[in-house]
């Protein structure tokens, strides 16, 4: 999730590895630290908190000219000296660092520790290095092989040896890592920016890859050691192209990682078929008579997608409430009222509040949470964690899809549970949550218009977004994105609601965004079509790829891939995203820090 770099040459490694987590700070991370070869010996120093205070901590006393760096952004473990990488084998004889998730790392400690070995950490990525002792046969290459191949889950890793002081190996899995190629020494980091300044040639390796990497060469094997020819490429970023991953803005490259978080998301959760998410042992969901859920912004939208997907699975009465309002409302909770808490920060003050509340009412509070150890976290009965990895760009995308999957996850537990869902469906509802991760790479594909729709509309003043159920849910927070980024006034109306006042608003060239995928309120979402297009409104309609019906009726259509109508909030999101994005660039809005915005609220 976080940082990764790799050094090794004839320079100090110690300032190196620093300069390179330096450089990858911009991410945000909780805790970070450096493992240094010396000859046969590695020395680990490793620390909570800011670089500098690492820095500090190493002092002068690290010599040695390779080694390993990480940036740690928790996701199993508090954020704490201990647990922050890399992690050393007990005999000291390797140290890894890694970014990701290991799903199997409960079976494999479990299997580990009855064969004596020690964990020191609460991390999944400790068992990487037991592994690594568990297998070691003097064989560097060959360890590195069989450790890996019992890994499940999304992995890049650095590690070294103290039998092999200048060599390191970096394998990845899904999770992004980069070869960079120097003269008489070479690096490896999660992301160029963290030796950009010393090498722009580099080696994309690809998943199921690893490489042996010297001062003098690169060797890259595939996931069964043969050796395969790399493709050398050149970096043509400079540093603040490189953090942003080349693309102009953090929202756009976080729009396009969405894929990639939500399978971060969405994979370790499944256990032999069925989602059976860590965090929600303890809850006994048949005590539970109702839901009520609290949010604040992104974070309450993805709550009332969620209340509409929980009410339809496990017929639970579901409301969705702003924190704001339900800390203040003298709210009727018990013991028997489950409050779900939304927070990517787990910072957000008025959620805190409305917890608060909740717990002193004896209500359970389930925290859906993108930071471990946040005070969310910590505050809540239970934990789900969305595992987006860091946001920096103020207007949340990743961070409220996550929330979205995690919440159609729960009520697909739930459901499961409770025996609302046949168990056929319930493979139906599971199969397609895991194939969210595609459906909203198709729906990046599909949004090849919206660019240009931006164009010739960015300079309407006041905008409405239209939709029935989960797709009003959407223009919910399409509207909030629009108005965070572009300044542009909009508001999102329930379609049906439309006729009851605020369709005099309706005049000549209005524009109007009408979500319209909700398959069985479609002709009804349709009919709203027609009657503000009669009063001469401008419409852009959202609709399944196969529904080319509303090419006729719309002005412009933006198509979206279809699912499973109940989690069709996370594809259509897509789309919309990408319009509040390019409408604020046509208007040349600081896209990143919108004005008055800031990204964790921890004031009232
Ligand atoms: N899952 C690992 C941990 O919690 C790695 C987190 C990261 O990618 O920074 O320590």
């Amino acid at each position: 999730m976080c940082g990764i770099i790799g050094y090794t040459g004839k320079g100090r490694a110690r300032e190196i590895l620093i300069e390179g987590l330096r450089r990858l700070e911009y991410r945000g991370y909780d805790s970070a630290g450096v493992s240094v070869c010396d000859g046969n010996v590695i020395r680990t120093v490793k620390s909570q908190g800011r670089i500098s205070v690492l820095d500090e901590k190493i002092g002068d006393e690290l010599p040695g000219t390779s080694g390993i760096g990480h940036t740690r952004w928790a996701t199993h473990g508090a954020p704490t000296d201990t647990n922050a990488h890399p992690h050393a084998s007990a005999d000291g004889k390797f140290a890894i660092v890694h970014n990701g998730i290991i799903e199997n790392y409960e079976a494999l400690r479990e299997e580990l520790t009855r064969h004596g070995m020690k964990f020191q950490s609460e991390t999944d990525s400790e068992v990487v290095v037991n592994l690594l002792d568990y297998y070691y046969d003097g064989d560097f290459k060959n360890t590195v092989m069989k450790a890996t191949s019992r890994l499940e889950g999304s992995y890049a890793l650095g590690i070294v040896c103290s039998d092999f002081p200048g060599t390191l190996f970096a394998v990845r899995n899904m999770s992004p890592l980069i070869i960079g190629i120097g003269a008489g020494e070479n690096y490896f980091a999660s992301d160029v920016t963290a030796f950009i300044s010393h090498t722009k040639n580099i080696i994309h390796l690809d998943d199921g890859m690893f490489a042996k990497v010297t001062p003098d060469g690169v060797t890259i094997y595939n996931s069964i050691g043969a050796k395969v020819r790399p493709t050398y490429e050149k970096v043509t970023w400079d540093a603040e192209a490189a953090e942003k991953g080349g693309y102009e803005h953090f929202m756009l490259k976080e729009i396009m990682e969405q894929p990639r978080a939500l399978e971060a998301t969405i994979n370790p959760r499944l256990k032999e078929g069925k989602f059976s998410p860590e965090g929600l042992e303890s809850l006994d969901i048949s005590k539970i008579d109702r839901i009520v859920i609290t949010a604040c912004g992104s974070a309450y939208h993805a709550g009332v997608v969620g209340r509409y997907v929980i009410e339809s699975l496990c017929r639970i009465p579901t409301t969705a409430e702003l924190a704001s309002e339900l800390r203040y409302a003298s709210p009727i909770l018990n013991e028997r009222t489950l409050v779900i808490a939304i927070s990517q920060s787990g910072e957000t003050a008025d959620t805190l509040a409305a917890m608060r509340e909740a717990k002193k009412l004896g209500a359970p509070v389930l925290a859906i949470v993108n930071v471990v150890g946040s005070s969310v976290a910590s505050l809540a009965d239970y934990v789900l964690y969305t595992w987006a990895g860091p946001e920096i760009a103020v207007a949340t995308t990743k961070g409220y899809t996550t929330q979205v999957a995690m919440l159609d996850i729960f009520a697909v537990w739930a459901a499961g549970k409770l025996g609302t869902v046949t168990p056929e469906r319930e493979a139906e509802l599971t199969s397609a949550i895991v194939s969210l991760p595609a459906c909203v790479q198709r729906a990046i594909y599909l949004a090849s218009n919206v660019e240009e729709i931006a164009k010739h509309s960015h300079k309407h003043s006041s905008l409405f977004f239209i939709g029935r159920n989960i797709d009003y849910a959407c223009c919910l927070e399409a509207s909030l994105k629009l108005k965070e980024v572009s300044y542009i006034h909009s508001e999102a109306y329930a379609a049906g609601e439309l006729k009851h006042g605020t369709i005099a608003l309706i005049s000549q060239n209005q524009l109007v965004i009408a979500i319209a995928c909700y398959e069985a309120l479609r002709e009804k979402t349709m009919s709203n079509i027609q009657q503000v297009k009669a009063r001469g409104a401008n419409v852009i309609a959202v609709a399944h790829e196969t529904d080319r019906s509303l090419i006729a009726e719309a002005d412009d259509v933006i198509f979206v891939p279809e699912t499973e109508p109940l989690f069709m909030a996370v594809p259509q999101i897509v789309p919309m995203q990408l319009l509040a994005y390019y409408v604020a660039r046509e208007n040349g809005c600081d896209i990143d820090k919108p004005k008055n915005l800031a990204k964790s609220v921890t004031v009232e």
